[in-house]
């Protein structure tokens, strides 16, 4: 126990452990063996094996025996609370209610909704009559995901649970900063009776992660930093692997003149610096009309006066840890930009003294887009705001920005809300709210953009777990011998060319014909 000796994010260090530490203290809580290449590949070929006997059960049955997951993980909730806030940095509230009770959430919606959404799909084709469609949903193999330390329960296990229900063994590289949180999971997912070797997960630094795509699994769902992103899309597309990316953002908040100002001034603080804005879908630039911008800039810097900050383990807090120092080091070097570039605090700016890694939570005003604040990710406690003088001018700077995952709008008028959600440039647009999207499991997540392709969550997560295969049958005896077949003669053509006169030639049978396909 408690060795105060934290190193950050140890990427670059070859080494055959990864040790993890408390965010909050320092602590060191583990150094586990990093999982060998070949062991990652031997994990891979047992996972493959386990699931060519799970993707012959009905989804039903599967669905079925994958909801004990959602028992066992409600028993060992608090554990799973422990090890998130400890390994994470992170408040306990955060723990529970982002992370355990959205899974527990989601295992139930997925497990009740995947018998719908891969079931056979007929297809009426409209002019081949003499035969039938159907599309079946058949499961990729083994899934890999390699996933982020911000939210290290729900993003990995969100990913298992699409992949196991849509009959794919499922491989997680979880970050090398929070392993201890998917290792809990693996424990209680073991518990369950659930074949043993059908989840597994891996253990290391980026090169784990490199190693995963490179032992023969069928699908990789990545989250992380676009650079990172660029790298995994590059190895995946190198051996042809289909790949979900869900990679950084930007989220604009759209302080309409007509807002609730008191909610958005929460939504700001809220949105700003829950999990200590380490969410990729953290407000991370404010654009106030100013009409409001005065009183919102203020109301802010009051309420974010009133968070407190410290080790989850020791109290009840508003505000955690800063996963590791290069982070602060972001959101320090963000700061001195903004502030050369003529911003002012407002609140914070600085990091905290150890132990642990703290940063105040910093509101900067009077923003602008010269400024890095306001145009790369932050991924820390630092929210910018700037004042705007017309809708206008607030959608066309939130969407001058090379990341798309989530944006929110602030107003009290439908109408307008609908008008500005459907111009802003992202995945999600969320009005008169933060980061509540994420929670609704049944609705598709992702980015466009650099903020990356695919989705997660939803029918759309279940069903890119799969590929579509298209089974074609004969509805009438066919023919010894087709008219579309060899040999082709000027007769044959004759009538081809006819047929084609009389289906889309513009006459009156033609339009009538055409109006039934
Ligand atoms: P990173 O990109 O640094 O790491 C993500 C994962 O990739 C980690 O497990 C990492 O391992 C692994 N990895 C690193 N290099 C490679 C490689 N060459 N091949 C395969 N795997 C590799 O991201 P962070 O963990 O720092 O997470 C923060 C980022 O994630 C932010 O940009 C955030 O916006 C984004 N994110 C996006 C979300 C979304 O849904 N769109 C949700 C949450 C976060 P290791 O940790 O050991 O280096």
């Amino acid at each position: 126990m408690g060795q105060l000796a934290f190193e950050g994010k140890e990427l670059q260090r070859p080494a055959h452990t990864v040790r993890t530490y408390a965010p909050a203290s320092g602590e060191l809580l583990a150094e586990l063996p990093v999982t060998s290449d070949e062991d990652v590949r031997r994990i891979v070929a047992r996972a493959r094996k386990a699931q060519a006997a799970w993707a012959v059960l009905p989804v039903e049955e599967r669905a079925t025996r994958l909801l004990r997951l959602r028992d066992a993980f409600a028993e060992r909730a608090e554990d799973l609370v422990e090890v998130v806030s400890r390994e994470c940095g992170k408040p306990r509230h955060e723990a529970l209610v982002h992370e355990v009770t959205t899974l527990l959430d989601l295992v139930g919606w997925v497990c009740k909704h995947a018998p719908g959404a891969l079931a056979t799909e007929r297809v009426p084709l409209h002019l081949m009559k003499h035969r039938s469609s159907e599309v079946h949903h058949v499961p990729r193999g083994v899934v890999g995901v390699v996933s982020p330390w911000n939210f290290p329960l729900i993003i990995p296990m969100g990913s298992v649970i699409s992949a196991l229900v849509a009959g794919n063994a499922c491989v997680v590289k979880p970050s090398e900063v929070t392993p201890l949180v998917m290792l809990e999971a693996k424990k209680i997912y073991d518990s369950t009776g659930l074949p043993e070797d059908l989840f597994a997960v891996v253990v290391g630094y980026g090169a784990t992660g490199q190693a995963l795509i490179e032992a023969g699994i069928d699908y990789c769902v990545f989250t992380g930093a676009v650079e990172t992103g660029r790298r995994v899309a590059a190895a995946c597309g190198q051996r042809l692997i289909p790949c979900t990316m869900e990679l950084g953002g930007k989220a604009p908040l759209l302080a309409c003149e007509d807002c609730d100002l008191e909610r958005t001034a929460r939504a700001v603080v809220f949105g700003g610096f829950a999990n200590c804005g380490q969410v990729c879908v953290s407000v991370e630039r404010v654009y106030a009309h100013e009409r409001v911008y005065a009183p919102l800039v203020e109301r802010v810097r009051t309420l974010v006066g009133e968070l407190r900050q410290g080790d989850p383990a020791q109290d009840f807090v508003d505000l955690g840890a800063i996963i590791f120092p290069k982070q602060i080091d972001v959101a320090r070097r963000h700061v001195d930009d903004a502030l050369k570039k003529g911003a002012r605090v407002l609140c914070g700016g600085r990091s905290v003294p150890g132990p642990g890694q703290f940063f105040e939570a910093t509101v900067l005003a009077d923003c602008d887009h010269t400024m890095t604040v306001m145009r790369e990710e932050i991924f820390g406690p630092v929210v910018p705001i700037m004042r705007v003088a017309s809708d206008d001018e607030a959608v066309a700077l939130a969407n001058d920005s090379h990341l798309g995952l989530n944006a929110y709008v602030f107003t009290r008028d439908r109408a307008r809300a609908h008008r500005l959600a459907e111009r802003i440039e992202a995945g999600s647009v969320v009005v008169n709210d933060v980061l509540s999207n994420y929670a609704a499991i049944e609705t598709p997540f992702g980015g466009i953009k650099q903020s990356g392709f695919g989705r997660v969550h939803g029918v759309d997560a279940i069903r890119e777990m799969c590929t579509r295969k298209h089974l074609s049958f004969d509805r009438v005896p066919p023919p010894p011998r087709d008219p579309f077949w060899y040999p082709y003669t000027a007769k044959s053509f004759h009538w081809l060319q006819r047929g084609m006169r009389l289906l889309f030639g513009g006459g009156s049978l033609a339009k009538r014909i055409g109006e039934l396909f």
